[in-house]
């Protein structure tokens, strides 16, 4: 009988395993892992930096003592994102499974966990094993990412223990457009990118934007996605169609008309040109098709640059999963199940998710370490 069992050995299973152990050194910890070795999101985090946290973050103190104490030293940029000291994923990834060592925590790696149910104890099913576990932790993450060995089986988890699961939807991730982007492809630009829906701006991020061959890209557009929902019952077909990505290349700048006057009295800025200098070429060229050369008109579309979503990219490309299980069922205080007593959730898993800048992986380890030591008391 194992005392503990933690399916998904990822940022959340990985601090909860190690936050167990440390309080309680006498229990059996198991962590059973689906890829070949732990961990394989955080290498891959923030761009092989891994931004673990944000000084924004409510308990991000708790996230850099618990590194503090692995003995990773770590540094915070202008915006408040925290990274590991050398800049490379690999050292928070190394902290962690070398004090996963010293403690003796089990490892089970290659194993997925196929099914799970409870009598008196924990039946833990893999395809080669059944494991019996007193207390268990479902850590699989989300479906975001399915290389990294995310693929929704946390959630189907999570109801074979009577739990219900929101929707489930790619987010922090590129979005696509109707519109023919391939002349715009590779144009980057600083700009403040409002999502509108039916005519309402409904998120709105300042930040350096990407233009790709079928859409947009850049932190501010993930940012954006969170919010990039398709309606229930709707199809992917025409289920955006209610939504408008406005880009504004000039913030707060109210005087584009009387610029663009000005512009039109000299040599050298006859009506194709007097966007010259303002804008990149090939944006240039769009407003001034879209606005059938009228000054006003490209003066509005300086500030008000149209797209029309077709939706997020899917889940190979998004970094993080929208929905989960319900957080109604769960005790926040301790992430123990209301449902089933003795189960406890960590992580993505969970109907939580936050923007880009470290608020993802501050959850993973701020709901891992309260499960782990909740999980250790007798
Ligand atoms: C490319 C990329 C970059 C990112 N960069 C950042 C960043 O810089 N900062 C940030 O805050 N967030 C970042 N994120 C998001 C962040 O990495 C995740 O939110 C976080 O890792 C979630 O932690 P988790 O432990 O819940 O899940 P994961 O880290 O995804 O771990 C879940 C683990 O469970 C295992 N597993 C799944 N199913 C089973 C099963 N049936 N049996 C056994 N094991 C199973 C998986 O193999 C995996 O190892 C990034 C995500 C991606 C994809």
């Amino acid at each position: 009988m194992i005392d503990i069992c933690i399916i998904g050995g990822g940022a959340a299973g990985m601090t909860a395993a190690i936050c167990a152990k440390e309080k309680n050194p006498s229990l059996d910890v198991l962590i059973i892992e689906k890829k070949e070795q732990m961990g394989k999101k955080i290498l891959a985090s923030g761009n092989g930096k891994c931004n673990l946290t944000n000084i924004r973050c409510q308990n991000y103190r708790q996230t850099l003592a618990f590194f503090a104490h692995l003995g990773l030293l770590t540094r915070t940029d202008e915006e408040g994102r925290v990274y590991p000291y050398t800049e490379e994923a690999r050292a928070v990834y190394t902290a962690m499974e070398k004090r996963i060592g010293i403690l003796g925590i089990r490892t089970e790696t290659s194993s997925q966990v196929l099914a799970v149910d409870k009598k008196e104890h924990f039946q833990i099913h893999t395809a080669k094993d059944c494991f019996e576990a007193r207390k268990l932790l479902i850590a699989c993450g989300g479906k975001a990412g399915p290389q990294f060995g995310t693929t929704g089986d946390g959630s189907k988890l999570a109801k074979q223990l009577g739990h219900h699961v929101t929707r489930l939807v790619p987010v922090l991730t590129a979005i696509d457009v109707k519109e023919d982007n391939r002349d715009l492809a590779g144009i980057r630009v600083k700009a403040c990118v409002s999502l509108c829906h039916r005519g309402e701006i409904i998120a709105e991020e300042t930040g350096e934007l990407q233009f790709t061959k079928t859409g947009v890209s850049g932190i501010c557009v993930f940012n954006l996605s969170r919010f990039l929902l398709l309606p229930q019952g709707k199809t992917i077909k025409d289920g955006f169609d209610d939504y408008r990505i406005l880009i504004d290349f000039f913030p707060g700048k109210d005087n584009l008309t009387e610029v663009l006057l000005e512009r039109s009295q000299m040599k050298g800025f006859e009506r194709e040109h007097l966007l010259d200098f303002l804008v990149r070429g090939p944006i240039a060229e769009r407003i001034y098709q879209l606005s059938k050369g009228d000054i006003k008109e490209m003066a509005r579309l300086l500030r008000h640059f149209p797209l029309s979503p077709k939706g997020a990219k899917g889940w190979d490309y998004a970094q993080v999963t929208k929905g989960g299980v319900c957080l109604d069922e769960i005790d926040l205080t301790a992430m123990e199940s209301k449902i089933t007593k003795d189960l406890y959730f960590a992580g993505e898993v969970v109907d939580y998710d936050g923007p880009c800048g470290g608020y993802n992986l501050q959850y993973a380890f701020e709901t891992g370490m309260l499960a782990g030591k909740e999980m250790a008391n007798e």
